[in-house]
Order: structure tokens, then sequence, then C-alpha cells
């Protein structure tokens, strides 16, 4: 086996265009390597000391992060969690802090996997992918990048040299949150993630997508969404629940959780059946709803929003 360590992003595509496979934190290739799902490549360049790929930068109107940005720097991004705050959620829930520390977005979003945590938080802010090879760049939609379960559409010599986020309006909020059995170590059994941006008092967008429940990651459509009544509820303190503890009204959470559990097509393995994901994932994507709309409407909720409303593990 050989390996490189590229410092530039040049060296890393050149050794790419050999037929070398990047590595950044290696939490997936090289655990995947040790538990027999996959042998390690024959040639790697290692690509965790480039430091282009460990910037977070705010242009005009997008947040562009870094493909080497790690887990733990995500969680902790003031401008990240501030304005992005559904991908810190995501990031603070990942792993343990070993795996924070070293796992990155870009081996996050590039393995392809349908638990994948990242996946569902940069779908509902528009996130695109930067792809790179020696003679080309291209931002490719996400739902275009993921084929499948552990399989992306990126040719082999492509570089993900960032993730591009369109600046969210200040009125707008987003969250993710995943269903867990205990807080360390463990991948989602499912996960949901919302945003939401308001238009007075009313939601005017919002967008929602499933972590865990199909082959991909799950966008729900707008139409579906309209049709739920989501698009075009009523913010925080414009609803009357009564006993019930949330923002939505309750005939607008019924109709979003029966859109969420028709559009899931999970299965059965050793963590959960497909009927147990189908039901907690309506559940989960409520929650998501409420809390991106309550940061929407300025109320402060930490990162990871599953560890400060108590969803979860204990
Ligand atoms: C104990 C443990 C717990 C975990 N828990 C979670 C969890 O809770 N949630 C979760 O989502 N994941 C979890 N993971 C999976 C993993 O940590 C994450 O997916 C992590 O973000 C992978 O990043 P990495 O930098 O380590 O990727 P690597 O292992 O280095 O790479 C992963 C894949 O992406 C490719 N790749 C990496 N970077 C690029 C790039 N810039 N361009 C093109 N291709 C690239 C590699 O070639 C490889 O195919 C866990 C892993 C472990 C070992």
């Amino acid at each position: 086996m050989t390996l490189v360590v590229a410092t530039t992003i040049d060296e890393a595509l050149r050794a790419m265009a050999d037929g070398s496979r990047p590595i950044a934190g290696g939490t997936d290739l090289v655990v995947g390597h040790r538990q027999g799902k996959a042998p390690l490549p024959d040639a790697l360049v290692a690509i965790d000391r480039i430091p282009e790929l460990g910037r977070i930068d705010e242009a005009a109107d997008v947040i562009r992060i870094g493909a080497g940005v790690t887990h733990a720097r995500l969680m902790s991004d003031e401008l990240v969690a501030g304005r992005l705050s559904a991908v810190a959620d995501a990031a603070a829930l990942v792993g343990s802090p070993a795996t924070r520390n070293v796992g990155s977005i870009g081996g996050n979003v590039m393995n392809g996997s349908p638990a994948m945590d990242t996946g569902a938080p940069l779908v509902v802010l528009g996130a695109k992918a930067e792809l790179r090879t020696l003679s080309n760049t291209r931002l490719v939609e996400l739902a275009d990048l993921w084929t499948g379960p552990g399989s992306v559409s990126a040719t082999s010599d492509e570089l993900c040299t960032a993730l591009v986020i369109p600046i969210p309006a200040p009125n707008a909020g987003s969250a993710y949150v995943r269903l867990e059995y205990r807080r360390a170590m463990e991948i989602a059994v499912v996960g949901a993630a919302a945003s939401v941006e308001f238009d007075g008092d009313r939601v005017a967008a919002a967008r929602v997508a499933l972590t865990a429940v199909a082959p991909t990651i799950v966008e729900i459509d707008a139409a579906d969404l309209m049709d739920a009544g989501l698009i075009g509820a009523a913010g925080p303190g414009g609803v009357d629940n009564g006993a019930v503890d949330t923002v939505l009204d309750a005939a607008v959470m019924d109709a979003l959780t029966a859109v969420v559990a028709d559009r899931a097509a999970p299965i059965s393995d050793l963590r959960a059946s497909d009927r147990y994901r189908r039901h907690t994932i309506g559940v989960m994507a409520k929650r998501a709803v409420d809390a991106a709309m309550r940061r929407a409407s300025g109320e402060h909720i930490a990162v990871p929003v599953n560890r400060s409303v108590g969803i979860g593990a204990s």
C-alpha cells in the first residue's frame, strides 16, 4: 500500500488522478477496513493536512465549509452554530469526542451513508458539494451526489473541496434531531432536519429531510409541506395548543407526520424494525420543525437540540 501526504489541493488532485483514494479522518475508511466491511485501497492520499480544506469562510451570500473541517470544529464554530444550527446539531451528535476530533464533514458526505448525520441538515439548508479535479470545478446538488447506500456520483478523481451553503435569512432557523439508544458511538436509528423561514408571523418557506429511512437521505417535497399546512402555518405565539407542548398546530403536526411516514421507506435491522422507524421518523420530524421554528423566532436552543430538550438517550 502507498500513502501520499498532501499539503495542497493540487498535490491531492494529482495523486487522485494517478489512482489514489483520499483519506481525511479515516473514521469510515480505516474503521470499515478493520471491521471487515471493505479492504483499504492500494493507494491513499491523506488530505487532513491541507489548510484550505480546513477553512470556514463567509462570502457575500454563502458560507463555505471546507471538506476537511471536523465535527468538533463544526459544533463549536460560532458562525455554523449561529447560522447553520442544524449542521452544528448534527456534528455534535457524531460518535464520541475522538471520532468528532478527526472525522470530517467531507468524509461524512462522500461516504454516502443514509445514516450520515450532517446529510439531512445540509439538504434543508440548500448546500451544494464543490467537487474539483485537476481540470474542472463543479457544484453538485446533494440529491444528485448520493446515489445509494455508500455510493456517490463523484468520479474517482474528484475531490470534495467544500460544502457551499446559501446564508439563511435573519428570520430563519434550522434544527436536526435524531433517535438514538445511547449517547456515544451510535449512528442514528432515524433522524430529521428542518429549516423554517418566517414572513411576519407566518412560515414562508420550510424544508424537511430525513436520515436513515431510505437508501439515501430523503427530502420531503415542498408541495407536500404546503398541503400539510406547514408552509403558511402560524409561528410561536400564534397557536393555542392547550396541553400540546409544541409551537405547531395539532392538525399541521398530524399532517406532517403522515407525509413523513408516507415518504419513508425504512429497512429492519438489528437496531430497529421498519415499522418502528416509520413511526419514530414522524416524531423526529415534528421535533425538528418545532425547534427550527423556535430558533427562527429568536428563541435560543443550545446545540445540539437532542441534549437541550431531552430527545433520545439521557
Ligand atoms: C465509533 C464511530 C462512531 C461514528 N458515529 C457516527 C455518527 O454518529 N454519525 C455519523 O454520521 N457518522 C458516524 N461515524 C462515521 C464517521 O465518523 C463519519 O462519517 C465521518 O464524518 C467520516 O469522516 P472522515 O474524515 O473520517 O472520512 P474518511 O474515513 O477519511 O473517508 C470516508 C470516505 O469519504 C472519502 N472522502 C473523504 N474525504 C473526501 C473528500 N474531501 N473528497 C472526496 N472523497 C472524500 C474517502 O475516500 C472515503 O471513501 C462514526 C464512526 C466511528 C468509527
